[in-house]
């Protein structure tokens, strides 16, 4: 069984190409470098997506056809949108919508023409799964990876993991009046990033299981681009690895 992480940032499939060491041979397929070795004694597959929809789209593609991926986890950050959500909190996908997506009238907005869908379900096992390994490093391994200092300089004093709806656009949400807007649309979105939908729509379609974990790394508001940043560079790469090790080890 194939398994394959698509990490939406460099510092995620660094620390993974770390763990797999000697094991990992790489190939290049559409710019793309994909490695295939061993994560935690299990076969892998793992790459770099690159941002926005047709880039996961097509990374997606790649390794369902030349890698026979049979399940697929993606990773990265999000903008928290819904009114609970904190930096440093896990979103869970249990849903994916495009929230950019408007064929209307001729199809109702944010539906995808022709699969008569507009939110793409999350595989229920793999979802459970991924879910508990977050809970599992937010409770048990968080504290011992990040120093106090980090962790204060964060606020992530007791980040939790929360379950829901993902919206998905090629656009890097920034300000206030458009979570107001997305908010609007979808009253119970968590979280707002610019691939996850994408790779629902290409795994719905080959019928493969995945699963998407964010770490918030900002609230999509005018100070998205700062704590984005921020957050990337010093502790988002440690919760990616962190979960995918409790999912696969
Ligand atoms: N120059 C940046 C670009 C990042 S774009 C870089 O260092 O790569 C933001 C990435 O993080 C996307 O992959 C997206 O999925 C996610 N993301 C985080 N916060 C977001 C937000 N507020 N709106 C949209 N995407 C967000």
């Amino acid at each position: 069984m194939t398994f394959a992480i698509v990490a939406a940032m460099q510092d995620e499939l660094a620390t993974l190409l770390h763990d797999m060491g000697r094991s990992a041979t790489r190939s290049v397929h559409g710019r793309r470098e994909f490695f295939r070795g061993e994560l935690w004694g299990r076969p892998c597959v793992a790459v770099l997506s690159r941002i926005g929809k047709v880039a996961a789209a097509t990374t997606v593609a790649t390794l369902i056809h030349e890698f026979g991926a049979e399940r697929i986890v993606f990773t990265g950050v999000a903008g928290g949108i819904g009114t609970a959500t904190r930096i440093g909190d896990v979103v869970i996908a249990d849903e994916l919508v495009q929230h950019d997506f408007d064929a209307s009238p001729i199809f109702p907005r944010h539906e995808i023409p022709l699969l008569g869908l507009t939110r793409f379900p999350t595989d229920p096992a793999l979802t459970a799964d991924l879910r508990q390994a977050a809970h599992a490093y937010l409770s048990q391994d968080l504290a011992a990876e990040i120093d106090a200092a980090t962790r204060a300089e964060f606020g992530l004093d007791s980040p939790r993991c929360l379950q829901g709806l993902i919206a998905s656009g090629d656009e890097f949400v920034s300000d206030a009046r458009r979570v107001a807007q997305l908010r609007a649309d979808f009253p119970d979105l968590l979280a707002v990033e610019m691939e996850g939908a994408a790779v629902a729509q290409v795994c719905h379609e080959f019928a493969l299981p995945f699963a998407i974990v964010r770490t918030l790394s900002d609230a999509a508001n005018d100070q998205a681009h700062v704590d984005f940043t921020r957050f990337v560079g010093a502790v988002a790469s440690r919760y990616s690895h962190g979960i995918l090790r409790r999912l696969l080890a």
